[in-house]
């Protein structure tokens, strides 16, 4: 089923949902089953998979030359996706980036999904390799998330990249995402938001946002958008907060800030278990206020460890 038919038949209920990463290559997928089993219990209506595109990596070959090689950590986006439908009968939502895409790769890749049954995408353009300073498009491929809406949408209409005879039509609900703090590589929040309505316009469903830690942010983003003409539902993320590293890991990698109230607190905590505390603590006072105004769903970011997003869902759902 898709997000947009969930969302809609909840008639006004905040829905429950989450992301997983797929496990590191050669991880048993029961690790992620582990991960899942405890969330079961909150009813998620679909949980969103992960795309990680490859690295590069240098290996010291016999003769002590460097070898530049290229890996891709966290396989099998598809295959668990397959597997979750199966074994929890839920939906899932598979992410789809541009890079290393080209167009009829991701038109296979939407082919393997649609027979699948998989009635839901999430459409992203991925970001740069590790090792690189700037995202760099397939030759052949999409450069923004808003081309690969509009090539599933093609898909949708029976319109694949081949020839111009009608063929079978796809059924996908795609989701995009939104920056409630800007894309850092937009020039401000109006380009940026200017940009999250072509994606809109060219067939999203819907919006996902980056993680945020200060609601007032989520609110005057969703504001935003409605002044602009954005109407379709706009699912908050949330993340929290699990040990020391984060508090500079999550600001620098996902260029968000936390709110003054939140850093003082986080400033006093001693160890891991003072942060975690904390990060439910603030989980729960986020995803309450959101879900007191009417949210449609509240997406946690799992990063694949479900403890205190379950001491959080049991607060709120
Ligand atoms: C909910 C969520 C899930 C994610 N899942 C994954 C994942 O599974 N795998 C992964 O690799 N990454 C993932 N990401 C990260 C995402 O891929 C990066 O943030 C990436 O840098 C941008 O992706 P996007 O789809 O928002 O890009 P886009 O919407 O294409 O935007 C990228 C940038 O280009 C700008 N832009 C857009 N259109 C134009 C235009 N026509 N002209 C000029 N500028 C333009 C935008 O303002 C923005 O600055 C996820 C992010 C979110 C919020």
């Amino acid at each position: 089923m898709k997000v947009i038919d969930h969302i809609n038949n909840a008639k006004g209920e905040t829905l429950f949902s989450f992301e997983i990463l797929p496990p590191l290559k050669g991880t048993n997928i029961q690790a992620i089953y582990d991960g899942i089993d405890p969330l079961m219990e909150f009813n998620p209506k679909f949980i969103n998979v992960t795309y990680h595109r490859e690295e590069y990596m240098y290996k010291t070959r016999e003769n002590g030359l460097l070898e530049k090689v290229s890996i891709r950590k966290r396989p099998g986006t598809v295959g668990i996706c397959a597997a979750l439908m199966n074994k929890y009968k839920v939906d899932a939502v598979p992410h789809l980036i541009c890079g290393g895409f080209s167009k009829e790769e991701t038109e296979n890749a939407l082919i393997d999904l649609h027979f699948l049954g998989i009635d839901n995408v999430l459409a992203l353009r991925g970001d740069a390799i590790k090792t690189e300073s700037n995202f760099r498009p397939h030759p052949e491929g999409n450069q923004f998330a808003r081309q690969v809406v509009e090539q599933v949408v093609d898909m949708n209409e029976g319109q694949y990249l081949m020839d111009d005879i009608s063929l079978d039509p796809t059924n996908f609900c795609i989701g995009v995402a939104g920056y409630p703090e800007k894309h850092f590589e937009a020039m401000n929040l109006s380009t940026d938001m200017q940009n999250l309505k072509e994606k809109v316009d060219a067939g999203a469903d819907y919006i996902v946002t980056q993680m945020f830690f200060d609601n007032k942010k989520y609110f005057a983003f969703v504001e935003k958008c409605r002044a602009v003409g954005i109407n379709v539902p706009i699912i908050p993320g949330l993340k929290p907060i699990q040990n020391l590293n984060h508090i500079s890991f999550l600001p620098k990698f996902f260029h968000i800030d936390f709110p003054d109230d939140f850093a003082n607190a986080l400033t006093k905590c001693k160890n891991n278990q003072e942060v975690n505390k904390l990060g439910v603590e603030w989980g729960v006072q986020q995803a309450k206020e959101l879900k007191a105004a009417g949210v449609p769903c509240i997406h946690f970011y799992t990063m694949s460890k479900s403890e205190s997003v379950k001491a959080i869902a049991k607060e709120v759902f």
